[in-house]
């Protein structure tokens, strides 16, 4: 249920209005009745009347009530091809669109008319109303391919409303692993961007993974930032170039790349697997880094685990699938998020 405003207000940009939910609503009912045969009773038919009406009047009212557009136009200013199948780009909205650095929004590109696809910032909220997204074409896919090899400064673009809970609690002390697969480095980028405007004292290292080191397409700004931020490591790692000098392997293995990490003596670290796969590892430290320390401290000091860990704090975001409810997501609160 907690879905259904976001989703109401989302579809606004659809320009769906109340009429459209009866019709659909009579659509989903009959095309259920139809298949469902023999089964099919009136006690089902009543229920999902009664589910559907609840549904749709939730979205009506999230969209009714909401004063922000259905979508802000932006205007792409600069774009630039970074690997084989992989853009970034920069678009300046013409009015500010408030979201926090972790959240996703749909874009519409004239290049691909009425074709609504989900990108994340790569960048917190900036003053000047600048946006960065990192795009990966997918094989025949609509849009991507289209915003990857056929936008152009100038291209204007549609941009719907902010989604998404990925995001990081400031007022949090606990240092912060961050697991990227190729362009889903963007939203975990530009929550390292939130947290360059405050932190001190808390300690992220990011695993940044892709097929090889041509997919490494944003690491000249990761390393820029490392000398930014005493307290931001990165690790970069490919798994199919066996030539390449640095890490090798799957990124979502970075519990064991974690043991045999530099990092500040003062930091102690305790892992643990939480949630299959991808899900990677997840970690606590009992206090905050000295960041003055980072540099001069040679040997990690990590204890294993030896409790559940209670409250995870880990970032993890693979690669976006190309259809929904692909990533592995725990934000700062432990939800867990499956888009
Ligand atoms: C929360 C979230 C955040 C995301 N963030 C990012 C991001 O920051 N960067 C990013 O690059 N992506 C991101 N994605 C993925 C993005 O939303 C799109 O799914 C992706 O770009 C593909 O969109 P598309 O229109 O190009 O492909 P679609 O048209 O949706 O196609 C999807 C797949 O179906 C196949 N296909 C399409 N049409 C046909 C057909 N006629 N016959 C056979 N196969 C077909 C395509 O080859 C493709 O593999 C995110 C996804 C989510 C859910």
């Amino acid at each position: 249920m907690n879905t259904c405003a976001p989703l109401g207000r989302d579809h606004r940009k659809f320009r769906v209005e109340s009429v459209h939910f009866g019709m659909i609503g009579q659509a989903l009912i009959d095309s259920l009745r139809a298949f469902a045969g023999e089964r099919w009773s009136p006690a089902y038919e009543q229920a999902w009347q009664d589910a559907y009406r609840v549904i749709a009047r939730k979205m009506l009212t999230a969209a009714q009530e909401d004063t922000n557009p259905p979508f802000w136009h932006a205007e792409i200013v600069s774009h630039e091809r970074r690997a084989r199948d992989i853009a970034v780009f920069t678009c300046r909205t013409m009015q500010p669109l408030p979201y926090r650095a972790g959240q996703y929004v749909s874009i519409e590109s004239d290049r691909q008319p009425r074709v609504w696809r989900v990108y994340s910032m790569a960048n917190s909220p900036r003053p000047d109303n600048t946006m960065d997204f990192h795009i990966r074409a997918v094989g025949a896919g609509w849009l991507s391919g289209a915003l990857v090899r056929r936008a152009e400064v100038g291209d204007m673009i549609r941009i719907a409303a902010p989604m998404g809970s990925m995001t990081v609690d400031p007022a949090s002390t606990r240092d912060i692993v961050c697991v990227a697969g190729g362009t889903g480095l963007a939203p975990i980028k530009a929550i390292i961007d939130e947290i360059g405007q405050t932190n001190r004292t808390r300690w992220v290292h990011l695993f940044f993974g892709a097929r090889d080191r041509e997919d490494l397409y944003d690491l000249d700004d990761l390393m820029q930032l490392t000398t930014r931020y005493p307290w931001l490591t990165v690790t970069p790692v490919t798994s199919e170039d066996p030539t390449y000098p640095g890490e090798r392997g799957n990124v979502s293995d970075c519990d064991g790349r974690l043991r045999t990490m530099e990092r500040p003596r003062r930091v102690r670290l305790r892992i643990a697997r939480h949630g299959p796969g991808d899900a990677a590892a997840a970690v606590r430290d009992p206090g905050p880094i000295n960041p003055y320390q980072v540099r001069r401290l040679r040997r990690p000091v990590i204890k294993p685990l030896t409790k559940p860990v209670t409250e995870p704090m880990t970032i993890a975001m693979t690669e976006p699938l190309t259809e929904p409810c692909s990533h592995p997501v725990t934000s700062e609160s432990g939800e867990r998020c499956d888009r």
